[in-house]
């Protein structure tokens, strides 16, 4: 088995974005800008976006939390997207999911402008992903694709089995896979709560994702021998040894499955970094689309 590890992909990346800031600022250029919009006080939610601030400080990008008490209406949030939608100063955001339950997520993802929808959910952002137009793609399948390249895991022609089909995870996940290039080119089967007999299916994966969302729900007896496994899952048990009370665990059964996999990712230290990364990616791609161009266009 050979640990597919989000700590050395992470800091690959990382570096690379601190050079091309660096670059950046050496030519008096403005550093890229990253804004998150946090409602409520969900520990997870304020959890992740505490990472994400701190991943932008850590290559030189400039961050802004706006954090909103939890009974914000709608159309208050829409308007503090507006605002950010025409800030020159701002290139790309995330509105931190889940919302409370009063406020419409999928208005608000429409109300974000695509060229800033660093997250990728905005369905114009989506629909170019389905066309295989460039766009920003979802954080999580985005960094999944860059673990692949990095350990250079041959896609072209593999059966990859997606188990979830989120519209952050799993959906983009298997476009992606499936699309012409490089990472790509495999042949994909989608997998949900109501396909019979997963077992079957997933024992046939050269390449597994699972995206589930189940602590420890893939077992070795799933598991094609060599096979890669992707686990995207993030599951809290209890565990009394820990002074937290519990750990962090994946969709995968690590310790079982790891006998029979050619690759895997951990969890922690796997998919998760890479997220964080993707987006810091997609924020640098929003920084040139907009500014680079349009100062290039001025000069
Ligand atoms: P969702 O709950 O939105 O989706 C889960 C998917 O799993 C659904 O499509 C569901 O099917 C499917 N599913 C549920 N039970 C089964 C089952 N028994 N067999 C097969 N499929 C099943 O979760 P997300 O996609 O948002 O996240 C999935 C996991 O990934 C979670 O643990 C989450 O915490 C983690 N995550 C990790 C990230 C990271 O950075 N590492 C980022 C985002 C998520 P159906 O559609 O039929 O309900």
């Amino acid at each position: 088995m050979n640990l597919l590890d989000g700590k050395i992909v992470s800091a690959h990346y990382k570096s690379l974005l601190q050079h091309n800031v660096n670059v950046a600022i050496a030519k008096g250029l403005r550093v890229p800008h990253l804004a998150a919009v946090l409602v409520g006080s969900n520990p997870a939610s304020e959890f992740y976006v505490q990472s994400k601030m701190r991943s932008c400080k850590e290559v030189g990008f400039h961050s802004s939390l706006i954090s909103k008490d939890e009974n914000i209406t709608e159309s208050e949030l829409v308007t503090i997207l507006h605002q950010l939608n025409s800030n020159d100063n701002i290139d790309g955001y995330i509105v931190q999911l889940p919302l409370p339950k009063h406020i419409d997520e999928s208005k608000i993802i429409q109300a974000i402008a695509p060229s800033k929808d660093v997250d990728g959910f905005h369905p114009i952002n989506i629909g170019k992903l389905v066309l295989n137009q460039d766009t920003f793609i979802s954080a999580t399948p985005l960094g999944i694709t860059k673990i692949l390249e990095y350990y250079h895991i041959p896609t072209s022609g593999k059966h990859c089995v997606i188990i979830g089909r989120s519209h952050i995870v799993g959906m983009p996940m298997g476009l992606l896979m499936l699309r012409n290039s490089s990472i790509g080119n495999s042949t994909v089967t989608y997998t949900h709560s109501r396909t019979e007999n997963l077992k079957a299916i997933t024992s046939q994966a050269d390449i597994l994702i699972a995206a589930i969302g189940k602590p420890n729900y893939i077992t070795a007896d799933m598991i094609k021998n060599g096979a890669i496994v992707i686990d995207v899952g993030i599951n809290r048990i209890n565990d009394e040894s820990k002074k937290k009370g519990y750990r962090i665990v994946g969709d995968v059964d690590f310790e079982s499955v790891k006998n029979i996999a050619s690759y895997i990712t951990p969890v922690p230290g796997g998919v998760g970094l890479m997220t964080v990364i993707a987006l810091l990616l997609n924020t640098w791609k929003a920084y040139n689309n907009t500014f680079l161009i349009e100062n290039h266009k001025n000069e």
